[in-house]
């Protein structure tokens, strides 16, 4: 029984992507802990940071390189500052020296000290790291492996070994679930909604007046995505010369306000909100995982369409609305994956629009019943959905999926909404059908870059696709 919390799933942190990102930086600084609290910092000659899998295929394109280095300076993914990033790693590249936490300089060259191996695979999961303390004269220090599991988790191969990389979590919940069976059965029995279910779980960490505030905070730094997204214009690094859009459509609808709209009108909006935290997190811009960066934009944008344009939307539904869909994760997590990396990007985008559907529909009145179906259609209908970003950059297709998932988790809120909650395919059925997907699809359709539109679009520059 898993005691995954709703702030493991909404994570404050930097893009453009939580396991190929996030995951590696926190990787990084724990290991550079480790060598702190083993007193190994005053020995130590120099570190050798290897990536493997998808991270040492994808790793450049998604960052990776950059949040090892940051997280061996001691830099967090919540708090570190994303503007001044990328100077931080040029100025340590230049001069070919890093510092442990600030506290011991070691030399530190790109591909000497730090090595992406694309077509080497650590046991257990596609996102292997292994970090290397060395003495001077070669000795081995001190070794780590680590898996980046989605989402910004990373665990040990001890935690990931049998599947279950949530294997070390033991904390005793009023309120269990590992199925949407059981979760449903709570509700039932306990005559509760799925989002009080959740909170009196979350309450066995915190106070419900912290965890309010706590997603209160997690909602306005979506909205600070949304806000920077839009305001910026120009092209994404990286090379692919991809526009923002974000920018120009929210000068659009701006613009429009007032007139006569067109009956699509909310549809822009939603989909100028997806593009904005996308574009942003492609950026390498402050973002909330929801579950993972890649599909960042989803939760937030069906959250927004619920708070801008619904009637009597108010801070209590926001609320219910992130733990509600925090609860769904929880399944997708438990019983399949949210890593594009182990299962495509159905674990990601997939997941991300079962969230947001199933948070909708609480928020519009919806049953717990009609909220399990709302999930399952926001699944169901993503089912098979390959990973195969174009250059390895979390751009193309990513950023306008998470734009068509919104459109598509608001459609499945309204279908599940105008029917009773009674269904043929169950939630619980369709997350083990993706799970089973994901097992059967081939490696090269999971966060690899060498399968889909990453190898049919012919036009992307060489330097990008060897990545
Ligand atoms: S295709 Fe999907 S899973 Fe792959 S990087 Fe893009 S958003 Fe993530």
């Amino acid at each position: 029984m898993s005691s995954t919390s709703v702030f493991e799933l909404f994570k404050i942190g930097i893009g453009p992507s939580s396991s190929h990102t996030v995951g590696p930086m926190v990787a990084a600084k724990r290991f550079a802990t480790q060598l702190q609290s083993a007193e190994l910092l005053e020995s130590l000659g120099y570190v050798r940071c290897e990536l493997f899998g998808s991270l040492g295929a994808t790793g450049r394109g998604h960052g990776s390189d950059k949040a090892v280095i940051l997280g061996l300076m001691g830099e967090d993914p919540k708090t570190t500052d994303t503007r001044l990033a990328d100077e931080r790693v040029e100025t340590i590249l230049r001069q070919e020296s890093l510092s442990i936490l600030g506290l011991k300089s070691v030399p530190f060259r790109d591909r000497e000290h730090l090595q992406m191996h694309k077509r080497r695979s650590l046991p257990y999961h596609p996102n292997g790291m292994r970090f290397t303390a060395m003495a001077d004269d070669d000795t081995v220090l001190l070794e780590r492996y680590y898996y980046s599991v989605g989402g910004g988790f990373v665990v040990n191969e001890k935690a990931v070994a049998g599947d279950d990389p949530l294997k070390e979590d033991t904390i005793e919940l009023p309120h269990p679930f590992n199925s949407a069976v059981q979760l449903l059965d709570i509700c039932a029995t306990q005559g509760m909604a799925i989002s009080d279910v959740v909170m009196e779980n979350e309450k066995r960490r915190s106070s419900d007046k912290d965890i309010r505030g706590d997603l209160l905070e997690i909602f306005e730094v979506m909205r600070q995505c949304v806000d920077n997204g839009s305001t910026t214009g120009g092209l994404l690094p990286g090379g692919l010369k991809v526009k923002r859009r974000a920018q120009e459509a929210r000068r659009r609808l701006e613009e429009a306000s007032g007139q006569k709209s067109s009956p699509l009108s909310i549809m822009d909006w939603v989909n100028m909100y997806a593009l904005a935290i996308n574009e942003e997190n492609a950026a390498g811009g402050r973002v909330v995982t929801a579950p993972t960066n890649g599909a960042a934009g989803i939760v937030p944008a069906v959250l927004l369409y619920y708070f801008n344009h619904c009637d009597n939307a108010n801070e209590d539904g926001v609320v219910r609305f992130l733990l509600t869909a925090g609860a769904i994760g929880m399944l997708f997590k438990m019983n399949a994956s949210i890593s594009g990396a182990e299962v495509g990007c159905q674990g990601e985008v997939g997941s991300a629009c079962s969230m947001a559907a199933a948070g909708l529909t609480e928020v519009l009145g919806g049953t717990p019943n009609q909220v399990e179906n709302a999930a399952e259609i926001g699944i169901e209908h993503n089912l098979g959905l390959t990973c195969d970003p174009i250059g390895g950059l979390v751009q193309i297709p990513c950023i306008e999926r998470n734009a068509m998932a919104s459109i598509k988790a608001i459609n499945a809120a309204h279908l599940a909404l105008g029917g009773d909650g009674t269904h043929y395919v169950s939630l619980d059925k369709a997350i083990k059908t993706m799970r089973d997907t994901g097992r059967d699809m081939k490696v090269k359709y999971k966060e690899t870059s060498r399968g889909g539109l990453a190898v049919n679009v012919v036009d992307v520059p060489v330097n990008i696709v060897e990545c």
